[in-house]
């Protein structure tokens, strides 16, 4: 099973021209089974969540892409709140305390590497397929998920309509909910692939 794991939408993004409708539309279209919405430190309303479900039959989730003094940091299974985490050190604190997991984004994109022995530890792993980076920058993210525990997860960084699904990451198995895509992310039974 496919799924975009770092899709970004318009309004809570403000910097990307995608709708959430037009995210499903084309992820259908480009045969994602499910995508996952990580706006700028915010996290999308359960209702409103809930509300775009009913709208498709692909699976919808919903993490955060946090704006780090360690670089962007993606994260699942972090339950909603109003603190924004803007440290590395913090978002790997909720992650621990709810069994969240916490991926460094496009770790060799110009001006955000900020890799380090003490980074490091912050993440799980890092998110080794990005559609928005360039081949050369892809090669060195998925060199540096090889240092982790866990695999490289895959993601468009979709801010347009042209880029949904570029990357995204395979699913051993079918993940029905959020609880089952976390489980699975910290089973490692995934890989980052490239879709075009
Ligand atoms: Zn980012
Ligand atoms: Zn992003």
């Amino acid at each position: 099973m496919l799924i975009d794991l770092h899709c970004h939408t318009a309004p809570y993004s403000s910097c990307s021209s995608l709708s959430p409708a037009e995210l499903l539309s084309l992820a259908e279209e480009r045969g994602l089974g499910g995508v996952c919405l990580t706006e700028h430190d915010t996290w999308w309303p359960a209702e409103e969540l809930e509300a775009l479900r009913q709208t498709t039959s692909l699976l919808v989730v919903a993490g955060v892409e946090f704006t780090t003094d360690a670089g962007h940091a993606l994260a699942f299974g972090i339950p909603a709140g109003a603190k924004v985490l803007a440290s590395g050190d913090a978002v790997s604190a909720s992650a621990a305390e709810s069994g969240g997991v916490v991926f460094l984004a496009h770790p060799a994109r110009d001006g955000l590497l900020r890799v380090t022995a003490e980074t490091v530890r912050c993440f799980d792993s890092v998110e080794a397929a990005n559609g928005s980076d360039s081949r050369l920058q892809n090669m060195a993210a998925a060199g540096l998920a090889k240092g982790f525990r866990l695999p490289g997860i895959g993601g468009s960084d979709a801010h347009t309509p042209a880029e949904v699904g570029r990357c995204a990451t395979r699913f051993t198995l079918p993940v029905g909910d959020e609880t089952a895509l976390v489980a699975a992310l910290r089973a490692g039974a995934y890989e980052a692939v490239h879709c075009e």
